[in-house]
Formats: C-alpha cells, structure tokens, sequence
C-alpha cells in the first residue's frame, strides 16, 4: 500500500505541506538557470519563439534590487523594501523568462509577485526602466547598490563603500580588491577585507540546484498526473528525499492531445522539449516534470524507466514491453522490486519490506501544550481514526526555547488530561510520553523521577547543534544510556537543503542503542527525514530498532508516517525492525525491563 499514489497518506498530507514548504522555498531552484535551449516555447497563451536567457531574468531582477535598495535609502516602508527584494529572488531563480511572463500577464503566477510589483514589471519590460527607480536614481547613489547585496554588506554600506573607494561598477570594485585598496576604506580592517573577497568568489560560483521535498513533490506530480489519468513515476515515487526529477506516465494511443493539454497546465511555466511520446516541462521551482504517454500495451514499461534512478534502469536495459511493471519484470526473469529499492543497480530478491498497515502507533506527536495545533483528545482520535492502537503525546520540554516546553508539573498535569482522553477513546490508547530536550551540557530537560512515570520518551537534540563530534556524541550516547529513555529524536539534526546534518557520530549512536535496546527515530517530517536512508540501513543491519514516526504538529501532519515508512523502506527495513509495528503491550513492556 506504501506504493500507491492513491494510499490515504497522499490525499491527507500532500496539500498542507505543500504550502508550508514552498513559503520556506521562496529562493527556489537554479537548476535550470543555464540549461534551456534556445528557441523553446513557452505554452500555448504566448506564441512566440523566445531566446531563453537567464540574463534577462537577472537583469530584471537586478533592476528590482535596485529597485528595494533606493527605496530602503529613501526610507520607504519596510514592507514595500522586502516585497521588491523577495520578488528579485523569485525572478532570479525562475527558469522561465519573465518577461515573457510579465508580457503574457502572467507575472502574479509568480510566488511573491501580487499587482502592484507585476505593474512595475510592465512598466520596465515595455518602457525599459521604472519611472520612480530612475528619479531615486538621479538623488542617491545607485549602482552601488549591488554590491552591497552582492558582499552581504547591506545596500547603505555597499554605497558607502563604493564610493569611498570611487568606484561605480563591479569590475571597479574587483579591481580595487585585487589591488588591495579595499583596507584603504574606513572601516574594513584586515578581517573584512577577507570576508568582501571570500563573498566576491562565492558570488561567481553558481548556486547548486535544490530539489523539491517529499509532500510537495508528491503533491505537484499528482495534480499533474489526476487530469490524465496517469500515474506518478520519477524521485517522488522512490521517496527520494529531495526530488530532482518529476516525472508521470499516462496510457493514450495518440499522445497529441495529452502532451498539448500537458503543456498548458497552469504548473508547467515553460517547456524544454517535446518528442512524440512525451514532453519535458519546468516548474515555477525549476524543476523539470516529464508526461510520457504510451499504448497500454508497454505502460509498465515506460513506468519502469521513468521510476529508476539512471543507473538501476541502465542495468536493466533493454526493458521488454509489459503492460504493468510485474510483466516486464517477470519477462526479465528477475524478482520485482519496489520503488523505494530503485535507487541502485539491483536483480537480486527484496526482503519484505515494511508497509504503512504494518504501523500500528505512531511515538512521537505534540499538542497544544506545546507548539502542536491541536489537543490530547483530539489528536488521540485522529490516529484512532487511522486504524491505529496507540498514540504517543510527546510535547517539548523547557529548554526548546522557541516554543513552550512543560516541566515536572505540567508533565503530570497533562497526564490527568491524557487520563480523561483515554476514558474516551478505550480500547484506543494514549500514551503519556515526553520530547525531552538533551541539554547542550547533556543533562536531560527533565529529572529522572519524572521521566520514570511516562510511558515513552523521546530524547532530542535542538540547541548546541555546532558543538564538536565528541560533544554531540556524548550527548546522543548519554541519553540513550538513561534507563527511561525509549528513542532518540531526528539523530542527525538536518534540515534538508537549510541545514546540513550535526557532527554526531552515526555508529557510535547505533552501537550504544544497540547495547540498551533503545530505538531510533525516522523522524518524517519532510524537511527532516532523519535518520536518512543510507542510516537507516546501517541501524538494520546492526539489528537497532528503529521507530516510524511523524512528529505531528497537527492532525494532517499524522500523514507523515508515509514518508517515514518508505525511507524506512529503503533502508531495507522490514516490520521486524521496525518498533511501532508492535502490539501496545509489547511497546508497554519495553518499559518494564
Ligand atoms: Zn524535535
Ligand atoms: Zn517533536
């Protein structure tokens, strides 16, 4: 069930964390920034044949900039500075021409571009420039502007710095570096003059592509796939946890008409190729999403290829045709292998692997007692709901900071509220459990005695993510040595495409889990997925317990158990390995040895 785009997770989850990730999104892809060939068309609303120059982007997008820093000099608003700016961002990243866009009155279907900055847009793709831009320009100093965007120095400083050094362009200003006179400006010791050289090369790497996480990828793919019937292939299919690739695969026997509605979905903002069976279109995200279209007759097929990674399909080239994937491949006399498997050249047999109705409970969820959105109850229910038979409530404790954390009375005053949910909801049960922060000093955020009366805990790493690998080891080993600990939390720390995973010692983790019979979290929520696929196969293959779970902040976000269960999945994990696959006296029973 874990494979099917229809399973229930899809429909619960895609749409609400759709839009939490794409507002964190907003600096979008460069993925596509230099690739598009020349010539190609934007859909069917804009007939002509366009160059595609990222440059065009860019240079819009720099006026803009310009634009806000003008505005920021002559004090305008705060609000209309940062709009300006956020737009810039959106127009830089965009793989599509904008001002093709801008001309198709089209603009707004850009993240952050409402009326009034689509009218500035009008205004400099027909006239050239910005009537208001070019009258600020006249009073303040403006092609300075850039550098200081450009440095990280801020617009007022980049000006000030700029002219100190007499200088008005870029090239000027590299010049001026090169020859060392940057220390000459008052102000930049030694150390900054560093720092504006070490940005000036930054500045001409470019920027690596970044992918779409799983709700959203999952999300965009089937809003394309619904409309023709097709079915979701591509990253998303594998769960990979970063997709790079969209791709869906629809059956017709003239493709025609479904590849030229494809190209006038309202998500494909231009499209980079078009053969007879298939076309390659680019989301706002400058991601590409491919629509093949095939007779029935080599359906599996071409969902075949268009769901492996490059070189799990190459190794098994050619395909033969089949009609579903089962076909083509007991044709190439292998086993079958699920998606999640895909990722690797593979022909051996799979174990069996965990499904999502294999899950019984989920361990780790907050409420309103911290900074979920809904009750005890009302979260108890909505896992009943699922099928489950036990939910754990496991809010933050004080040294979260962020958000409010509960201490020794607010735990056992929840617990009468747990309590009085459970009346309700028997045989369904809620466990009384704790996201017990691991202080940075490695102290746990709540005394034993109290830990001692929960039913599971949960130990987690937030603050002190910097501290070397021998702190942050001992921190994640010291609690897991703790006799009322159950799990360790996300062990890795990661922010997929934000923050980059701790220092923490993997093995070393799993080893001391190992030897406590302690469990670890695949945490699911998308912009985590931690521990990852590749440690989910190391915590396997030294036998660890690992746990699905979502960290729920919401009802919807209980949907998130799918994401932890397919990377489960492919860290090669079968119900056995996995805790919450177990009755709830078995979960009761680890507390008690
Ligand atoms: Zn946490
Ligand atoms: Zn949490």
């Amino acid at each position: 069930m874990i494979t099917g785009p229809t399973s229930w997770a899809a429909a619960k989850t895609s749409a609400s964390i759709a839009s939490a990730s794409s507002a964190r999104r907003s600096s979008g892809s460069r993925c596509f920034a230099s690739s598009p060939r020349n010539g190609m068309t934007i859909d069917g609303t804009v007939k002509d044949t366009i160059e595609v120059s990222a440059s065009g982007n860019a240079a819009l997008a720099d006026r803009l900039e310009s634009f806000a820093a003008l505005l920021e000099l002559a004090d305008a608003q705060y609000h209309a500075v940062r709009a300006y700016r956020r737009a810039a961002e959106v127009i830089r990243s965009t793989p599509a021409p904008v001002a093709e866009l801008v001309r198709a009155g089209r603009a707004q279907e850009l993240r952050g571009i409402g009326p009034g900055i689509e009218g500035r847009l009008r205004e400099l793709v027909e006239t050239g420039d910005i009537q208001e831009l070019a009258d600020l320009e006249r009073e303040l100093a403006p092609e300075l502007i850039g550098l200081g965007r450009l440095l990280g120095i801020g617009a007022k400083r980049g000006v000030e710095v700029g002219r100190a050094l007499g200088i008005s362009t870029l090239d000027e200003f590299r010049e001026a570096a090169e020859e060392g006179r940057l220390q000459n400006v008052p102000g930049i010791g030694p150390q900054t003059e560093r720092k504006l050289v070490d940005a000036l090369r930054a500045a001409e790497r470019p920027t690596p592509p970044r992918g779409l996480l799983l709700n959203r990828a999952w999300a965009l793919s089937q809003t394309i796939a619904d409309p023709f019937g097709a079915e979701v292939a591509g990253d998303p299919r594998r769960f990979k946890d970063s997709s790079e690739r969209l791709a869906v695969v629809a059956c017709a026997d003239g493709p025609k008409p479904l590849l030229d509605e494809f190209e006038r979905l309202a998500q494909i903002v231009t499209v980079l190729e078009r053969s007879d069976d298939r076309s390659i279109g680019v989301t706002v995200e400058g991601i590409p999403v491919e629509l093949v279209v095939v007779p029935r007759e080599r359906f599996g097929t071409e969902l075949l290829r268009a769901t492996g990674s490059e070189s799990y399909v190459a190794a098994l080239e050619p395909l033969p045709d089949g009609r579903d994937e089962e076909a083509v491949y007991a044709a190439l006399e292998i086993p079958f292998c699920p998606p999640e498997l895909r990722e690797h050249p593979f022909r051996g047999e799979p174990p069996p692997l965990v499904t999502l109705g294999e899950i019984r409970g989920d361990l780790h969820c907050h409420t309103t007692w911290s900074d979920g959105r809904e009750s005890v109850y009302e979260m108890g229910r909505a896992a009943r709901e699922l099928g489950y038979e036990y939910l754990a409530i496991c809010d933050h404790t004080p040294a979260v900071g962020a958000v409010p954390g509960l201490g020794p009375d607010d735990v056992r005053r929840q617990a009468e509220e747990i309590a009085a949910a459970n009346e309700r909801l028997a045989p369904f049960r809620v466990l009384a459990g704790i996201e017990c922060d691991i202080r940075p000093d490695g102290e746990l955020d709540l005394p034993d005695d109290v830990l001692a009366e929960l039913d599971w805990v949960q130990a987690s790493v937030h603050g002190g993510q910097r501290q070397s690998r021998e702190q942050l080891t001992a921190r994640s080993v010291g609690a897991l040595e703790n006799p009322y600990v159950s799990a360790l939390s996300h062990p890795t720390g990661r922010y997929i495409g934000r923050r980059p995973p701790n220092a923490v010692d993997i093995e070393a983790v799993l080893e001391t889990a190992k030897r406590y019979g302690k469990a670890v979290e695949i945490n699911g929520l998308p912009d985590r997925i931690d521990l990852r696929d590749a440690h989910v196969r190391l915590a396997v293959e030294a036998g660890v317990p690992v746990v699905c779970s979502t960290d729920a902040h919401s009802i919807r976000g209980l949907g998130n158990m799918r994401n932890a269960v397919a990377t489960a999945r492919r860290g090669w994990a079968t119900a056995a390995d996995v805790i919450n696959t177990r009755p709830l006296a078995e979960i009761l029973a680890l507390r008690l040895r």
